[in-house]
């Protein structure tokens, strides 16, 4: 949310670990909310934070290891990577992220998970495979029966979506046929693929984020559209307002972070008449609107995590 500030919470004398962790954030900037709290809860935790511009990390291939430079340094000694990949770029995040998991650093979220969420229709075919509830969802590539499409996601209106899109921007809703075969024709006309699916009306223009970590949801909230608009992205004008999640809610969440293999998560959901409808998953989820609503510490619960699984890594051992 624009303009929140950071919870207050209660100072604390930093831990003394027993060995001093580096924590590496891969982010375009430091000065991001999400960023700044990621490096301040490590610090409290009495450990070194390291921000890597994702774009400056140079990746060195030869026979043998692995290596990474950056700003011409030789990256070493990393124990654990946060990796905050924009979708903007995504194609030299995921190479990076998977070049770190090369060196052998423990990398929260793994790079094929974070790929897998990426793709919306990816992460729909994960979901609904293990049994999740989602919109009736079609992706073609025909022109001519569109009428026979619409049919498919439940008639009039559907919500178009850009495979690739983030933030809101690529979902449409279509009233009528003429509507849906122009925008259609648009955007394969441009070599966007793109979604059909099913309009989820009960939901009304809200829609619940739930922040996944490990094994739990760490926070939730319910975010409502702006007047007008059935979008209710943070970024679209919606508004977040922390929520107590029903365990169906919170089963869902955790099962689908599960699925794709991320650790940490945002996972939307559309409530549905019969309970949840997963919508989207977030690999990179930003926290600025959550620990507002919430005042939870949610930077605080991904670096705890990221440390657990850095050490169950460290030992030998995977997590879960
Ligand atoms: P993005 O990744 O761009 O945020 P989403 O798929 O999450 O795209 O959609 C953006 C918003 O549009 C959602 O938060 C929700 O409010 C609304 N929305 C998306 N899909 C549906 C649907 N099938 N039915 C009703 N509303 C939807
Ligand atoms: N960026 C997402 C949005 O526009 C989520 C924001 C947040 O979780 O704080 O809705």
């Amino acid at each position: 949310l624009p303009g929140t500030q950071a919870p207050e919470r209660p100072a604390r004398a930093p831990r003394r670990p027993r060995t001093k962790k580096t924590v590496a954030i891969l982010s375009r900037k430091r000065s991001l909310y999400s960023t700044r709290r990621l490096v301040e809860a490590v610090k409290e935790r009495g450990h070194r934070p390291l921000v890597f511009d994702t774009l400056r990390c140079c990746l060195l291939l030869a026979q043998g290891k692995p290596r990474m430079t950056y700003r011409g340094v030789e990256v070493r000694g990393v124990d654990v990577v946060v990796p905050r990949i924009g979708a903007s770029i995504t194609a030299y995040g995921l190479a990076v992220v998977n070049h770190f998991e090369m060196m052998g650093v423990p990398v929260l979220n793994p790079p094929t998970s974070i790929a897998r969420s990426r793709d919306k229709l990816r992460a729909l075919q994960f979901l609904a495979r293990a049994g999740l509830d989602i919109p009736r969802t079609v992706m073609a590539h025909d022109r001519s029966n569109v009428r026979r499409l619409v049919e498919e996601v439940g008639g009039l209106p559907i919500i178009i979506k850009l495979i690739k899109g983030t933030q809101g921007v690529g979902v449409m809703i279509a009233h009528t046929l003429p509507e849906v075969q122009t925008i259609l024709d648009t955007f394969w006309d441009l070599g966007q693929e793109i979604v059909l699916q099913e309009f989820v009306a009960e939901s009304e223009g809200r829609d619940v984020r739930a922040l996944v970590v490990g094994n739990q949801v760490v926070g939730a909230m319910r975010r409502k559209a702006k007047k007008g608009e059935f979008r209710s992205n943070i970024h679209r004008g919606g508004e977040g307002q922390a929520i107590e999640l029903p365990s169906t809610y919170m089963e869902a969440a955790v099962q689908a972070a599960r699925v794709l293999g991320l650790e940490v998560a945002g996972v939307d959901m559309l409530e549905g008449r019969a309970g949840p409808r997963l919508m989207e998953i977030n690999s990179s989820p930003g926290f600025e609107g959550l620990e507002g609503a919430t005042g939870q510490d949610i930077a605080g619960a991904i670096i705890d995590h990221a440390l657990a699984y850095a050490e169950q890594r460290a030992g030998g051992l995977r997590v879960r």
